[in-house]
């Protein structure tokens, strides 16, 4: 798990904490799987696009 952050826009930044992410054992990339993915798409759509920093936790 790890703390992720996503920009909305030009101004805003919304950090997902506790995401659950698989690493790439080459380059140590972090990979999402689709159902995660999903999950954050919708909580970034709930985001308020005017706050310029926005902090969730991630919950399945
Ligand atoms: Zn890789």
């Amino acid at each position: 798990m790890t703390d992720l952050p996503f920009k909305l826009g030009d101004r805003s930044i919304v950090i997902v904490k506790d995401v659950p992410v698989l690493q790439c054992p080459d380059c140590h990339a972090y990979l999402l799987r689709d159902p995660v993915m999903a999950n954050i798409e919708r909580l970034l759509e709930s985001a308020n696009r005017s706050t310029e920093l926005a902090i969730f936790r991630y919950a399945a």
